[in-house]
């Protein structure tokens, strides 16, 4: 292809080097964080399904289940079953973190309920962004091979849709968490110290969501630097 320094390097990867980078530095910093607030209890010694229970009861959402699920960091909200599944690890802890990814998956339940935009936004995207992100690439490199313009621009195309998806879940998730961290403190949860415990979870979550929607943005540039390539040959 183009853009060949010379030893046969793509100067294209560094776009995906940066990129695995980014993903690592805040995956590992995520990790780093919940592992920190899980060892240190909150001092009412609220489970994680407790303060679920609490924030949930504070808008009248009785009708949404709480449930512990398997596996670690799986915790999440379904709008199609009304259920706040949380992981192990925070259905029966009463570390802070536990507090923070309860109230955290709570605040989309608010969300459901409250017909926040965003969110539904995000649900009907999800069959399109599936599909784009599992045909993109391979549609893209056909088309490079096949120098076949209309393909590449197809696998641009359903890239775009993956990267929508990931745009649009970045107000969710940074939502969710500010709605929770103002039930952790007006409902008096936690106490002030504990909070900002808390809320330096919740943060290094969000950071995440932004990590892989940067990391989508590279490899969008990178599909626009190939196929530029392309032309110019
Ligand atoms: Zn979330």
């Amino acid at each position: 292809m183009y853009l060949r320094y010379g030893y046969g390097i793509d100067a294209t990867y560094l776009l995906i080097i940066l990129a695995l980078i980014l993903t690592m530095a805040a995956q590992t910093y995520m990790r780093s964080s919940f592992s920190r607030f899980s060892r240190i209890r909150n001092m009412r010694g609220l489970t994680g399904a407790q303060v679920a229970q609490q924030v949930l009861a504070s808008e009248g959402l009785y009708q949404v289940q709480i449930v512990p699920v398997g596996g670690s960091l799986t915790d999440h909200y379904d709008p199609r079953s009304k259920t706040v599944s949380l992981s192990e690890s925070v259905y029966n802890s009463t570390s802070l973190a536990a507090a923070g990814v309860a109230a955290h998956e709570c605040g989309h339940a608010i969300q459901d309920a409250k017909g926040y935009a965003p969110l539904n936004i995000r649900a009907a995207l999800v069959p399109a962004a599936n599909f784009g992100s599992s045909f993109s690439w391979p549609l893209f490199f056909i088309g490079l091979v096949m120098s076949s313009g209309i393909l590449i621009q197809a696998g641009i195309l359903l890239f775009c849709l993956a990267l929508l998806f990931q745009l649009v879940t970045l107000p969710v998730e940074i939502n969710a968490s500010r709605r929770a961290l103002v039930k952790l403190e007006t409902l008096n949860l936690l106490g002030t110290e504990e909070y900002s415990g808390a809320r330096k979870v919740l943060t290094a979550a969000a950071l995440t969501y932004v990590a892989a929607a940067a990391t989508s943005l590279l490899q969008l540039l990178r599909m626009l630097a190939l196929s530029g390539g392309r032309r110019r040959r």
